[in-house]
């Protein structure tokens, strides 16, 4: 019995894993919405979106994650539906990925209205060098549709939309999976 007791004790003073807090990636564009299109090369932004955010997953599931998407498949999802699929899919935190223009200087991290946000855009711009970090309110839209979702919630540029190398991908799906796997354990319960 007091071993039971002790027992009882010592698992209810173990830290409480949330591991089961459920994350959505948003490869962004797709279908008759190519994003970015590089002039020299052709490469597509929406193309770079999906490989990279494929690639994220391998390691956030690695981490012990669970990882919804909003799209798998060059298909169009038009934006508003992004979000609503996330929340229906119960997720806690929204994470889209995107490539910017191809003249666009480096990476950056925009963050959504929600207060939680921005902490999550500087962990993850602190592993892309050279990374800025924007509310979306200073997008040229004025806005993001990451907005609209209700928890913390950010969109990544993750270079400018050019041909990516399977290294350099993994290098930047590796180094960002770290600073989300922290965030959700540290922030969200
Ligand atoms: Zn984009």
């Amino acid at each position: 019995m007091l071993l039971i007791l002790l027992l009882g004790v010592v698992l209810m003073n173990q830290p409480r894993p949330r591991k089961s807090a459920y994350l959505v990636l948003d490869p962004g564009h797709g279908g008759r919405d190519p994003g970015a299109v590089d002039p020299n090369s052709g490469t597509r932004e929406s193309d770079l979106n999906l490989a990279q955010a494929l690639t994220l997953k391998e390691y956030l599931v690695a981490l012990g994650y669970t990882v919804g998407f909003t799209r798998t498949t060059d298909v169009f999802v038009p934006l508003a539906e992004r979000t609503r699929m996330a929340q229906a899919q119960g997720a806690r935190v929204f994470v889209s990925v995107h490539h910017d223009t191809p003249t666009a200087p480096g990476p950056g991290v925009y963050y959504s209205a929600h207060p939680l946000s921005r902490s999550l855009a500087e962990r993850i711009a602190a592993v892309l060098r050279g990374a800025w970090v924007r509310p979306s309110s200073a997008s040229r839209f004025g806005r993001l549709y990451i907005d609209d979702f209700p928890g913390p919630a950010v969109l990544v540029e993750f270079g400018p939309t050019r041909p990516v190398s399977r290294e350099e991908r993994i290098a930047r799906a590796q180094a960002v999976a770290s600073p989300i796997a922290s965030y959700v354990q540290e922030v969200v319960v």
